[in-house]
């Protein structure tokens, strides 16, 4: 679990993992708990807002979802990658040659979280998919000359599919 949070280079996306790992993301049901939301549901669906709902199975992310697992089958993973177990947990993190595959989870997660607040609680549409590409793209400036050929070859599929998103 440490070398989850470890992969990621970016400040912005170690507090979150944090946040994540330690359930203290502010769904619904987490406010709620807290006694500062009057309601658990998400405001678009009308069911629970924890983790699962927040990160998996909200009908706002379910195009996201059907790109980001497509892009990982085209690079060779057929696992399905959209499960909260992936997301908290990263793939294989013990591994050295999955590293790219967990810095690209951990992104596909923090654009999620980011992306629920920019559409005020999903009642506004956003564009979750482009700005996965940006902050992917961020990773990639910032890598120092790593060569993040995973990375790379993800983001192309991505921008890819943007053009097919609806
Ligand atoms: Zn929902």
């Amino acid at each position: 679990m440490q070398k989850s949070v470890k992969s990621c280079s970016d400040n912005r996306i170690k507090q979150f993992k944090y946040k994540l790992l330690h359930n203290i993301i502010a769904t619904n049901e987490n406010l709620h708990r807290w006694k500062i939301a009057s309601s658990p549901l998400c405001k678009k669906c009308h069911l629970t807002e924890n983790n699962e709902h927040f990160f998996v199975s909200c009908e706002c992310i379910q195009d996201f979802s059907k790109v980001i697992n497509h892009a990982f089958t085209l690079c060779g993973y057929a696992t399905n990658f959209q499960v909260l177990k992936r997301l908290l947990f990263g793939y294989k993190i013990y591994q050295k040659q999955y590293i790219d595959i967990n810095i690209i989870l951990n992104i596909i997660s923090f654009s999620i979280y980011k992306s629920y607040m920019a559409s005020e609680r999903r009642l506004k549409p956003y564009n979750i998919l482009k700005r996965c590409i940006e902050e992917l793209s961020l990773t990639i400036m910032h890598s120092n000359g790593n060569k993040n050929k995973l990375i790379t070859k993800y983001i192309e599929i991505l921008s890819q599919a943007k053009h097919h998103m609806p």
